[in-house]
């Protein structure tokens, strides 16, 4: 049988001999602690750089840490790269006229691009409360960004349902009301799982959400973090994970090549399905990145990020 052209694609995306349909990547950092931690940082950031992402993001921690870490950190990436930077907001156990204010700052600095988030509950809090004088949920933070400046907002979605929604299709409501107010992408929370993630990419088109999805890829650094990590954001770790990393000790040369691997597998999967950006979750680290991009076969100025 003779095949269709979408096939020969998906089929280029999985030789490496064939051009593989472009893709671009962000990347996601988060603002290092420590003067080692920061050497590290600035190291890496260089090395990640110079695979041109189509912007960085930085997250931002709970408790005011979007002011003094995020803010000044996005400003020194933006100076020393000259890269688009989007900033985390987030809006759980502020004010509203905090997040306001810092969303200000942020467009007098230039800052056009925001990822609009409620954020978690303290460590130790049972559950959410919403402050009475703030942004309850992301829906409402997005509304009230909107009402400040023509910022381009990013949101998060989770082929996997965030762990506190009642149900998937309310998840899927909240996904609406988030596009609704005014949020113009959708970075996906990884999902190991590369199924789930088209099915969840299905939804969204079944669903009229017509934003553009760019799934999350977790390189996995080290396998019991990423675990422990995933328990507490709902990201569901496979047997088949389980199973390949088991007893290989997190920085040893064989965790590495699995985990490129893996990665770089998912990628290619997705890029042969027809997603032509994803967003790298890189921890601040830059090798497992480098490799997946090369495993990817391009993504901006790879000589230089050996
Ligand atoms: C790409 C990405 C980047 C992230 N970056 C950061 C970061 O920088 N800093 C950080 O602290 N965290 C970050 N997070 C984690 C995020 O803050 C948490 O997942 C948080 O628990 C939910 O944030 P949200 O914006 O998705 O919330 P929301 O979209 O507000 O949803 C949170 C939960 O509330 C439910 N909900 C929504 N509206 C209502 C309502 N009216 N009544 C009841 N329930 C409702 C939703 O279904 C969902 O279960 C990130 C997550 C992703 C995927």
């Amino acid at each position: 049988m003779i095949p269709t052209a979408q096939e020969t694609t998906r089929r280029a995306a999985w030789s490496y001999d064939a051009p593989l349909p472009s893709v671009r990547l962000s990347i996601e950092c988060f603002p290092p602690r420590g003067e080692r931690a920061a050497a590290r940082f600035w190291r890496n950031l260089g090395r990640l750089a110079s695979v041109e992402p189509v912007f960085l993001s930085v997250t931002c921690g709970a408790g005011g840490t979007g002011r003094e870490g995020t803010f000044p950190l996005v400003q020194e990436i933006r100076r020393r790269f000259g890269l688009e930077v989007a900033a985390h907001l987030t809006c759980a156990g502020h004010s509203r006229a905090e997040v306001d204010d810092l969303a200000r700052a942020y467009w007098r600095s230039g800052v056009r691009h925001l990822v609009a988030l409620r954020g978690d509950p303290p460590d130790g809090a049972a559950r959410y409360e919403p402050r009475p004088d703030g942004y309850a949920y992301a829906a409402d933070l997005v509304a009230g960004l909107r009402r400040i400046a023509d910022f381009e907002i990013s949101v998060a979605g989770y082929p996997e349902t965030h762990p506190e929604a009642p149900s998937p299709a309310f998840d899927l409501d909240n996904l609406r009301r988030k596009v609704d107010a005014g949020a113009s992408r959708i970075i996906g929370q990884y999902c190991f799982d590369t199924e789930k993630v088209l099915r969840f990419r299905d939804t969204l088109q079944r669903a009229g959400i017509r934003v553009p999805f760019v799934p999350g890829i977790m390189p996995i650094h080290d396998f019991a973090r990423i675990k422990r990590f995933s328990r507490r954001c709902g990201a569901s770790v496979p047997l088949w994970l389980e199973r390949m990393f088991c007893g290989v000790p997190a920085d040893s040369p064989l965790h590495a090549m699995i985990a490129a691997s893996i990665a770089a597998e998912q990628c290619r999967r997705l890029v042969a399905e027809g997603f032509d950006h994803l967003h790298i979750y890189a921890l601040n680290r830059a090798s497992l990145t480098l490799a997946v991009c090369r495993l990817l076969g391009g993504a901006g100025a790879l000589s230089a990020a050996a």
